[in-house]
């Protein structure tokens, strides 16, 4: 068995702890709210919410698609929590949270994907915290341009729509979703609100070549994101994708470097990245860019 323990040395994130953790975590139960940083099983939760960044996954957690990458439950959601947009804003005033991202599980019985409870939360939030950056982490829509618009108008700072992966490896790790659309959404996010930031993600170690990641990063880059982030792929359990293998410190640079020279405002490339690392930093940095 290949654990924790067996993973190169700059991998290996601190045990999380600290008043900020915990304070938190106390919060999200007594709120009956689920955060990505635990169900994704994230490495930084110690990190993020000591400085004050949390990513909420409304919509519930059960997830109507299958990503070969993702831990999250697949299965048929039920109903619609029409009290959760003013639950995660009472969080995000409780925690102190200077930058909230919200993100969810693909919810695609629903007639609009869940596009107006994003708005809804982003809302809620900006009445609850002015102070506060708010950044969504979308699922695809399906392509829907009304979803997106219905996002869009409640004027999000950043929009963010992870890419995941290069398209050749769609059909292992994002079977329901397509490399094009997913780049349309992006580029239609930003048409509605240049001012605002658009941001893409994806993870490494699936078995993508390097020319393919500079392919990726040329696209989103043609579709005018703003961000991009690139972390290493970590296999959740035994069930899901093997992972191809481990990018170096050294090797993340490179990626960063060659991102940086393409035009992106804010590029984050570590072992240890997650779309929502240092989510706060990358938005000041991008819009003083
Ligand atoms: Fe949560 Fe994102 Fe930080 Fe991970 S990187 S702990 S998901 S805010
Ligand atoms: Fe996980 Fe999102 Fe894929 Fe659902 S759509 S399985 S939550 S990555």
């Amino acid at each position: 068995e290949k654990g924790r323990h067996g993973r190169p040395e700059w991998l290996k994130a601190k045990v999380p702890d600290g008043p900020g953790y915990r304070e938190i975590k106390q919060t999200m139960r007594g709120l009956k709210l689920h955060t990505v940083c635990e169900e994704a099983r994230c490495p930084n939760i110690g990190e993020c919410w000591n400085n004050r960044t949390a990513t909420f996954m409304i919509l519930g957690n059960v997830c109507t698609r299958s990503c070969g990458f993702c831990a999250v439950l697949t299965g048929k959601p039920q109903g619609l929590d029409l009290g959760e947009p003013a639950r995660v804003a009472d969080a995000v005033k409780k925690m102190g949270l200077r930058h909230a991202v919200i993100t969810s599980v693909n919810r695609d019985e629903l007639p609009d994907g869940g596009a107006s409870v994003f708005a809804a939360t982003i809302r809620a939030i900006r009445e609850e915290v002015p102070g506060c950056a708010v950044e969504v982490l979308t699922p695809d829509f399906k392509g829907d341009r009304e979803a997106i618009r219905t996002v869009m108008e409640a004027r999000p700072d950043t929009f963010n729509h992870n890419i995941e992966t290069v398209p050749r490896l769609y059909g292992a790790v994002r079977p329901q979703a397509k490399y094009g659309r997913s780049l349309e959404v992006l580029r239609y996010a930003k048409e509605l609100n240049p001012a605002g930031l658009t941001k893409s993600g994806f993870m490494v170690g699936l078995g993508e070549v390097e020319e393919e990641i500079h392919q990726t990063l040329r696209d989103l880059r043609e579709h005018e994101v703003d961000i991009v982030t690139v972390g290493q792929y970590l296999r959740p359990t035994e069930n899901h994708l093997p992972m191809s293998r481990y990018y170096t410190p050294k090797e993340f640079a490179e990626i960063k470097k060659y991102a940086l020279s393409l035009g992106f405002r804010h590029v984050e490339s570590g072992p240890l990245v997650r779309s929502s690392y240092h989510a706060h930093e990358q938005t000041e940095d991008a819009r003083r860019a």
